[in-house]
């Protein structure tokens, strides 16, 4: 057993309280790799208690102080980065190159613009004859899932300990050995005790404590909607804030003048990063009846470059995996037509789906409504640009979407209408200080830049 077998609870690694532990497998060969313990309602208990123990003095500590150590959780991050590509690449299932580049790369930039955020931000208003001091909420509860295991912790925890909130994170089942690493780089930073806490154990067990827990003020949660839904109900019943970031089913939208060749080879690129395992992919490619026949043709020569195994990872797990090998089969059931792919494992062994690119989607399919989460493109045709925005606001989600078109007006034009809370215009750059979140079913609340740092605070009116 390594010193950190264990949970990180006020400063310390220390025994579970029960004996109960998770299996945590490579997708890729299916071997086990390394056991956790399955917290309970008593770890979560203790690490509560410890959040709201170093609440006071972390709350009070002067806000250029927390961005300091902020900053040196990045450098301890950034430290880490060969350790933790290879620790996402054997849990997860990534490419090396994209464990790298995204998963260990991005968090960095990401508790950057935290330590960045947390020294210049405006903690303080005038309004009339007020000052409004803006206040950290509390403890908050911290729900991850396994898409982006280092990713999601930080965009959680960076914007909190910026705020001047106290943590306890639960990490996904699948993947939680990325979790320790930040933990971690956490207390190498030197984050005062009781600071940041990890339990790690499953989403029914820990996950559900954590969220009931009378000593959690706020509730930070990404995953699935049908969880995302409870965590909700949960919070509600006892008043506390919460943030909800849940699925997508994001449009594609290639409007008329638009350089067909690049939103197709983009968009596709776009659904088989990271296995299709993203909330905010580009599932949907809309395109104009006059080009359809040629987008598909570009499509299906678009992803012949994602090898499983080399360019393209496996899912997560075996009932991910199986979860999307029933989708494409609804897809065809239901009369879509398979261009590439399809429901058959291309290896033996693994975890993995085939890149799939369906045409002849109507928005009324399964496979145009539901999230998919895997490696699953599907073509519609619209008629107009009014049916082209009817298909896109056409579903329960709206976390993302792009828009290509001869031109940027007419492109930002198109994006005004979408009910949705980003939209990557003619191929614009993934931005880590934009706001990221959902309208609709996506979610409640923001994430990201100065507005996922607000979701932390709470507001003091003084009069005088
Ligand atoms: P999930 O169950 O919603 O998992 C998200 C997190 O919530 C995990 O840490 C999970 O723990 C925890 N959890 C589960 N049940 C809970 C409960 N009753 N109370 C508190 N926490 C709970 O998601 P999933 O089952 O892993 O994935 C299913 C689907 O969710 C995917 O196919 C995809 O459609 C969607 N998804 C969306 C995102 C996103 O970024 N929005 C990310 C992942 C998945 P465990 O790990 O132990 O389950
Ligand atoms: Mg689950």
């Amino acid at each position: 057993m390594k010193a950190h077998d264990g949970m990180y609870i006020d400063g310390a690694w220390r025994p579970a309280a029960g004996t109960d532990t998770i299996a945590v497998v490579n997708p890729a060969d299916e071997q086990v790799i390394a056991h956790v313990p399955a917290g309970t309602a008593e770890d979560v208990d203790a690490a509560v208690r410890a959040a709201r123990a170093a609440f006071p003095a972390w709350a009070a500590t002067p806000p250029a102080e927390r961005a300091a150590l902020i900053a040196a959780l990045r450098d301890a991050l950034a430290a880490r980065k060969d350790e933790i590509a290879a620790t996402v690449t054997a849990e997860l299932g990534a490419p090396p190159q994209a464990a790298q580049a995204i998963h260990a790369g991005l968090p960095v930039a990401v508790a950057g613009t935290y330590a960045d955020l947390a020294a210049t931000y405006g903690f303080e208003e005038e309004a009339g004859n007020s000052t409004v001091l803006l206040e950290p909420v509390g403890v908050v509860g911290a729900i991850t899932p396994w898409n982006y295991p280092l990713h999601q912790i930080v965009a959680k925890v960076a914007p909190a300990l910026a705020a001047g909130c106290t943590v306890v994170l639960k990490p996904a089942e699948d993947t939680p050995l990325t979790a320790r690493h930040f933990a971690e780089a956490a207390h190498e930073a030197g984050l005062p005790a009781g600071v940041f806490n990890l339990v790690t154990g499953l989403g029914p067990v820990a996950g559900q404590a954590l969220a009931e827990h009378p000593g959690v003020d706020m509730v930070s949660f990404t995953g699935s909607t049908a969880v995302g839904r409870r965590i909700g109900a949960v919070a509600g019943g006892a008043v506390k804030r919460v943030a909800l970031e849940l699925g997508g089913k994001s449009a594609n939208v290639i409007l008329p003048g638009a350089d067909l060749a690049k939103a197709v080879a983009v968009g596709v690129a776009n659904v088989m990063s990271n296995s299709g395992q993203t909330c905010s992919a580009w599932t949907r490619m809309l395109v104009h009846r006059d080009q359809y026949d040629e987008a598909v043709a570009l499509a299906a020569q678009a992803v012949g470059k994602y090898v499983p195994g080399d360019r393209i990872g496996p899912l997560v797990n075996a009932k991910q995996q199986e979860r999307v090998r029933g989708y494409i089969e609804q897809g065809v059931a239901e009369g879509a037509r398979l261009v590439a792919g399809g429901p058959e494992a291309p290896l033996d062994k693994g975890y993995y789906v085939s890149p799939t690119v369906f045409a002849d989607v109507t928005p009324a399919m399964t496979i145009a409504q539901e999230e998919i989460f895997g490696p699953v493109v599907s073509i519609l045709a619209y008629e107009d640009e009014d049916d082209a925005l009817r298909i896109a606001n056409g579903t329960v989600y709206g976390l993302a979407g792009a828009v290509w078109a001869a031109d940027d007006e007419t492109a930002v034009a198109f994006a005004r209408r979408m009910e949705t809370g980003q939209v990557d215009i003619n191929g614009g750059r993934f931005n880590p200080l934009a706001p990221f979140g959902g309208y609709k079913q996506s979610g409640v609340g923001r994430e990201l830049g100065a507005h996922g740092l607000a979701e932390y605070l709470q507001t003091k009116s003084l009069q005088f």
